[in-house]
């Protein structure tokens, strides 16, 4: 009987660290919520020096929406989670932002369409996402913007899957990148967006989409660590 469980035990771990599922789906928004209420003011202060202050509030806004959107709802599918707070960002985030995170949370949502998705599916979504935002905002790498963070986690995200690594180790990977990709953006020239009016001026700060999308990267390896 113990030793039953015991092996029940162990195939359920296995299953966790192997999949994303509605629980961990929660607990992923939790964990962008939580972190945007931490560093919304160094969201904001880096958004002071190349933009106009205002990007720490503008996700502290709608995350504060998506949390009220998701709270106490019942979900029958990791999509629908990450469908809902897309909407909920793009009703409420304003400015660039807004619609390109609420897009891109959409993209990967209509994805993911079962209770719990593999890190092959969580791929294939989170490619969905990112060229949803190329498509929105024609962005390209090294324009310094939330791409710059959002495409190298993607790249990092499939190298580790495709040589076999699980989904904890995956995501891991993939924060790792998108955190490499936003330092990346304090020396280059905005080319798209508000920091792209200063030209040159735009060297030498870290772009706060990137930042935020480097949240969000890490808040996804958080939650889905064994
Ligand atoms: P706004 O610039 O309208 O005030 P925010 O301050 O909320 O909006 O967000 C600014 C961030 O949006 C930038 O740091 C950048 O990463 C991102 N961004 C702006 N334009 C684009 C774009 N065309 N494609 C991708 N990201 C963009
Ligand atoms: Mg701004």
């Amino acid at each position: 009987m113990s030793l039953s469980l015991v092996g029940n035990d162990v195939t359920r771990l296995t299953a966790l660290d192997s999949e994303m599922d509605i629980e961990t789906t929660l607990a992923w928004v939790r964990g962008i919520t939580a972190a945007i209420y931490r560093d919304a003011d160094y969201l904001t202060r880096l958004d002071a020096a190349i933009g106009d202050a205002d990007h720490g509030v503008n996700m502290q806004r709608g995350f504060s929406v998506v949390r009220s959107t998701l709270n106490g709802k019942e979900f029958n599918t990791v999509g629908e989670i990450l469908t809902k707070t897309g909407t909920a960002l793009s009703s409420s985030v304003g400015g660039a932002a807004g619609p390109l995170y609420g897009m891109a949370f959409r993209a990967i949502g209509k994805q993911l369409t079962e209770p719990s998705v593999t890190a092959e599916q969580l791929l294939a979504a989170l490619r969905a996402g990112l060229e949803a935002v190329q498509k929105l905002g024609a962005a390209r790498l090294g324009d310094k913007t939330m791409i710059d963070a959002f495409g190298p986690a993607v790249e990092a995200f499939e190298a580790a899957v495709r040589g076999g690594a699980a989904l904890s180790t995956s995501a891991s990977a993939a924060a790792d990148a998108a955190e490499e990709g936003m330092r990346a953006t304090i020396p280059m020239i905005a080319r798209k967006g508000r920091a792209s009016y200063l030209g040159p001026r735009s060297q030498g700060h870290q772009d706060p989409g990137a930042t935020s999308t480097a949240l969000i990267f890490r808040a996804l390896a958080e939650a889905v660590a064994p």
